[in-house]
């Protein structure tokens, strides 16, 4: 079978491997298909650490093909998609229900091979089970909607709510579909793209802005003849700009909260102002991960409540992966799909 590995940073090549064996415990997943998201470009740069050499792909569905001698809950011809993130389930913050900050987490795609490949394997207590009948490709999103919905989870919207996501990519796209889905009625989206804004008002934002328009964002939306005036219940920063996290608080209405899910460079520094967060009480929080939130989103993605169809720019075989993932993302897509030819 044919696997990308990242042989080291800055190094990424496709090798012809033997398909591998599931153990007593795993799947074994023919995929169908698996997201590149920024994180694999991270990876690539050497700015997120890894295992080299790894195959990466962290967002990935595909069919399982043999299942381990101890596995009785999945069967070959099943779809299933992958939660990547395995916790250890014995240290104290997993025992806390904190999976997501485990101290012995592990990663399909970043410390365990993931899914650009033809196959990869999968222990079952990390599959969750999609229809036969969905579109595949629907299917790689499972991953980043299981971090979105954490997320929207910590925002605790309400019926009537208001809600402003900052980034207008496939993080932003879902949070705006996913704070629809918990009952705001207000859903601001800022982000430059004009495609991206149009269709986040098809995918339910109210209103939208473009950031690079010229103005202070902050009064553009706040101020009293703004989008929002006052600001929003909650504001999710899903762009990872040091600029962008420095607005989100600013956003938000006196006693609301700012959600980062957005991630910058380590070592990278932001500049809040505590006066304002303490005067107006407004929550900072950050979102890591899916704890517990993989098979809500395998439902909402099975069910159709989430639409994902316009979010795919285009699908690439295993060949061109390596140079797409070695380049930056080409300006207006959102999201890319490798699609390995079996
Ligand atoms: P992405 O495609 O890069 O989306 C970010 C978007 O921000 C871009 O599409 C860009 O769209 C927009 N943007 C750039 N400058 C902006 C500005 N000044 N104001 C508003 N928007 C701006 O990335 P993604 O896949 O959606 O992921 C978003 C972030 O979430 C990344 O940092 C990623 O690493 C992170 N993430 C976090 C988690 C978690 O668990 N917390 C999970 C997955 C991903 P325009 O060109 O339209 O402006």
């Amino acid at each position: 079978m044919k696997a990308l590995f990242l042989e080291d940073v800055g190094k990424l090549a496709l090798r012809d491997i033997e398909k591998p064996v599931p153990k007593a415990d795993e799947l074994l997943i023919r995929i169908e298909a698996c997201g590149i998201c920024g994180t694999d470009r991270h990876l690539f740069l050497g700015e997120f650490p890894s295992k080299p050499p790894v195959t990466p792909g962290h967002e990935f569905v595909g069919v399982i093909e043999a299942v381990g001698r101890d596995v009785t809950d999945f069967e070959p011809g099943m779809r299933v998609t992958g939660d990547p993130n395995i916790a250890c389930g014995h240290c104290a913050e997993c025992q806390r229900g904190r999976v997501n900050l485990c101290a012995n987490l592990q990663a399909i795609g970043i410390h365990r091979n993931g899914g650009f490949a033809d196959y990869a394997v999968l222990p079952h207590k990390q599959a969750h089970l999609l229809p036969s009948s969905l579109n595949p490709l629907h299917g790689a999103f499972c991953e980043p909607l299981a971090c979105c919905l954490h997320g929207v989870d910590l925002a605790k919207l309400k019926a009537g709510s208001s809600a402003i996501v900052i980034g207008g990519g496939v993080i932003g796209l879902l949070v705006v579909q996913l704070a629809r889905l918990a009952g705001a009625t207000d859903v601001v989206l800022i982000t430059r793209n004009v495609e991206k804004r149009q269709l986040s008002e098809k995918l339910g934002a109210t209103a939208t802005l473009d950031p690079s328009s010229g103005g202070d964002v902050v009064e553009q939306v706040t101020g009293s003849s703004g989008l929002l005036p006052g600001g929003a219940d909650v504001v999710f920063e899903c762009a990872g700009l040091r600029q962008t996290v420095e607005e989100a608080p600013f956003l938000a209405r006196r006693g609301g909260m700012a959600i980062i899910l957005g991630v910058l460079p380590q070592g990278e520094k932001a500049e809040i102002e505590p006066f304002d967060l303490l005067f107006r009480e407004v929550a900072l929080v950050t979102s890591f991960l899916n704890p517990f939130t993989h098979r809500r989103a395998a439902e909402l993605i099975a069910s159709g409540m989430i639409v994902v169809k316009p979010l795919i720019s285009r699908t690439i075989g295993l060949e061109e992966a390596a140079g797409v993932i070695s380049n930056p993302a080409i300006a207006g897509e959102i999201r890319t799909l490798v699609v390995p030819q079996h």
